[in-house]
């Protein structure tokens, strides 16, 4: 979601005549959209604008440090008075203000604040944008969250849930579609629980399906949360060709009691079941999910729990993450707070066990024909051509001689997969000229 916003503010910017430059060095303003889901993400934060202090001492106060997102919209001015050369803060509901919060910042010298809560109608997604790939684009169909997961700190930041209109967000995929966007990404922290506050249900099928009709080469989603996906959803997926393989679905943890404190409203059980669900009607789908360890009161016996479901669901993916006290949070003040050292060594383990599936996942695919929308050039060898196929593996096959990267970014073609690594296979190019039909 912060990628996204971040073309937004890039379009809106620009609308305001301001133009991006290389260097920081040459910048007459910096602008950092942050994150603060995990404590790292705060961290970074002060560093990276503490980096700046010397270049804007040397500068007379240039470039102006705006500062926005989620760590803008809990810290406000607070954030003033921990990094005073920060010259404007503003928060989750409020990106069109940026332009004239800067220009007030650079013509009157004086600090801007400007933080306001959910009852804003803004969806950044209606903002202009300039947009990073010319052949995927973010979709937002939903802000906020309502779900108050007892870790999580995304309901205070982003505000309650709210679903932009179906035909809006039905217009901008034709847009993108005309525009030559081969691949679509749904956003939303719930996917599932689309349009619950405009059409008193979810909508989430209806809208997959309306999209997957509008000609997209394909169409992705992030996040489901399992409480939501229903029948309706996976059939969809199942009923386009259009709609990846592939499926994020945060499991969080396996243990049905830490599932409970964690609020995630499912059970150990019900989640393994859910896949199943999902796997007898697409036997090839491949399923990534998020999990946290060391939740306060985790166990040993816990967190065999969790290891069990990753060998069970055999996940082609996971982001992996050991749990960080929010403040705010119902969860940061319950007894039972793992030590560190022990939720090293699990989430270690953890690791172990998530690397194991991926390879498996990987070998799976081996001998298969692979449908590759390719992106760009590796960034550690510029002889290998980098894509991802329809279970958003990523693939490496070698640059054809006498092409281009820039020829094959965004364009979509079969690869057929002979080897496997963990996180990425490889191939050869059925075609070897983008160029030929
Ligand atoms: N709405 C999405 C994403 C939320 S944030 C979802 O529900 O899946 C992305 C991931 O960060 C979460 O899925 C969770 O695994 C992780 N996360 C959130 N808060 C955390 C915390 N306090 N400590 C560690 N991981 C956290
Ligand atoms: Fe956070 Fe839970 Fe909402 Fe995801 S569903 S954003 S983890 S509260």
């Amino acid at each position: 979601m912060n990628k996204h916003d971040s073309e937004r503010i890039a379009g809106l910017l620009q609308q305001h005549g301001m133009e991006p430059v290389d260097e920081v060095g040459a910048a007459d303003a910096v602008i950092f959209m942050t994150c603060c889901v995990r404590e790292k993400a705060d961290v970074r934060l002060f560093g990276q604008v503490s980096s700046l202090k010397t270049l804007k001492k040397r500068n007379r106060g240039l470039p102006i440090i705006a500062v926005g997102g989620c760590i803008g919209q809990r810290d406000g001015e607070k954030l003033i008075e921990q990094i005073p050369h920060i010259d404007v803060v503003f928060g989750t509901h409020n990106i069109s203000s940026l332009p004239e919060l800067i220009e007030r910042a650079y013509n009157e010298s004086i600090t801007q604040v400007e933080i306001l809560d959910d009852s804003v109608d803004e969806f950044s997604a209606d903002l202009p944008s300039v947009p990073e790939s010319s052949f995927h684009a973010w979709l937002p169909i939903t802000t906020g969250c309502n779900n108050y997961c007892t870790y999580c700190v995304v309901p205070y930041v982003r505000g309650k849930e709210k679903s932009r209109m179906l035909e809006t967000i039905v217009d901008d995929a034709k847009q993108m579609v005309d525009a030559g966007v081969k691949e679509i990404t749904l956003l939303g922290q719930n996917v599932n629980s689309y349009g619950r506050d405009l059409y008193g249900e979810p909508r989430f099928a209806d809208l997959l399906d309306k999209i997957a009709l509008g000609g997209i080469s394909r169409l992705g989603f992030a996040t489901s949360h399992p409480k939501d996906l229903n029948d309706d959803t996976i059939a969809m997926m199942a009923r386009h060709d259009n709609i990846l393989d592939y499926l994020h679905l945060p499991v969080q943890s396996g243990s049905t009691a830490i599932l409970e404190a964690m609020n995630r409203r499912y059970s150990k059980e019900q989640y393994l079941e859910l896949i199943d669900r999902v796997r007898e009607v697409m036997p090839g789908i491949a399923l990534s999910t998020d999990i946290i360890v060391g939740f306060p009161g985790e166990s040993e016996d816990d967190f065999e729990d969790t290891l069990e479901v990753v060998r069970a669901a055999q996940f082609s993916s996971a982001f992996t993450f050991i749990y960080s006290p929010r403040e705010g949070t119902p969860a940061a003040t319950l007894e039972g707070q793992v030590p560190d050292a022990v939720s090293q060594r699990r989430f270690e383990r953890l690791v172990d066990e998530v690397q194991a599936q991926a390879l498996e996942f990987s070998r799976s695919l081996r001998g298969t024909k692979a449908s590759v929308l390719f992106e760009g050039i590796s960034k550690r060898d510029e002889n290998v051509l980098v894509g991802r196929d329809r279970h958003n593996k990523v693939v490496h096959v070698v640059l054809p001689e006498h092409t281009s990267a820039e020829q094959w970014e965004g364009f979509e073609t079969e690869v057929a997969i002979t080897g496997a690594h963990t996180w990425y296979i490889t191939g050869e190019l059925s075609q070897t000229d983008p160029e030929e039909n």
